[in-house]
């Protein structure tokens, strides 16, 4: 028996880069699951089918993480389409690279949307459908606790929102048997920070490791917290970095 079998999760903004390499994850270890994404719908429905052809079920959602409406939407279409829901990935998010006094309201504004509103706006609604052994998991920022580059500064703020959202709500939510814990990767290799980009080599320079990582090595850190062996585990900020911020 898979460790997350007979489990449904759902991980937002799961078309591409780290949050596909979640749902597949997950879904290989056993769970069914719900995506979302903006614009890539053949990515997403890619996908579902590499889900669905290991035998779990799987559904790609349509819903911008900065439209309250249809992130609640997705949320109700998850457990009426899948019955249930025990994990919540909150894993969409940007970055607008940046100096600081360059970056326009309208930037700052669809960060925080994105990274923080989002986040809000989705857990409150996967809450109303948590039983006990649910897992909130947020995809933070190993940036949300310590900077080492410059042009992130609206992007860092968000993440360590998001680190303190974590370790509020893991109080609130802990008598119903609920965990909440945020996973903080360090520079992994996607669409939105890819190893071969300009701002790769400061990044690799900051590792431990001297390289970037996988999406797969933030994916394996993120199945354990969803898993039952992690039950003890609660309002914590697990770092997935190559030593970034060591
Ligand atoms: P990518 O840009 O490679 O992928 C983003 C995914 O989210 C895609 O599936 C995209 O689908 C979807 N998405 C983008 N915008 C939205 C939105 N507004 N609403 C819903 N879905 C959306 O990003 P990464 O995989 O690199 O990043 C994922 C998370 O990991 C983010 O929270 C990021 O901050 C965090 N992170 C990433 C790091 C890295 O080095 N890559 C380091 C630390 C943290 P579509 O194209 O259809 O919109």
């Amino acid at each position: 028996m898979s460790k997350l079998n007979n489990k449904v999760a759902l991980v937002t903004g799961g078309s591409r880069g780290i949050g596909a390499g979640i749902a597949k994850r997950l879904a290989a270890d056993g769970a069914n699951v719900a995506i979302t994404y903006t614009k890539g719908a053949d990515a997403a429905q890619a996908v579902v089918k590499e889900i669905e052809s290991t035998g779990r079920k799987a559904i790609a959602i349509q819903a911008d993480a900065a439209d309250p409406a249809a992130v609640k939407a997705a949320v109700e279409k998850t457990v009426g389409t899948l019955g249930r829901l025990d994990v919540l990935v909150n894993n969409a998010g940007t970055a607008i690279p940046k100096t600081f006094e360059e970056t326009t309201l309208e930037e700052m504004d669809r960060v925080i949307d994105i990274n923080i509103r989002g986040v809000f706006v989705a857990t409150q609604a996967a809450l109303k459908h948590m039983k006990d052994g649910g897992r909130i998991i947020m995809i933070g920022s190993c940036v949300g606790e310590r900077m080492m580059t410059p042009g992130l500064v609206p992007y860092s703020a968000t993440k360590g929102a998001v680190k303190m959202f974590t370790q509020g709500l893991s109080r609130e939510v802990g008598g119903r048997g609920i965990t909440v814990n945020n996973v903080q990767p360090g520079p992994i290799d996607t669409d939105l920070n890819p190893a071969a980009g300009d701002w790769a080599e400061p990044q690799v320079a900051a590792t431990a490791l001297k390289r970037y990582g996988h999406v797969d090595e933030v994916a394996a850190l993120v199945s354990f917290v969803a898993s039952p062996e992690a039950s003890y585990i609660t309002g914590t900020n697990l770092t997935v970095d190559g030593g970034t911020n060591a």
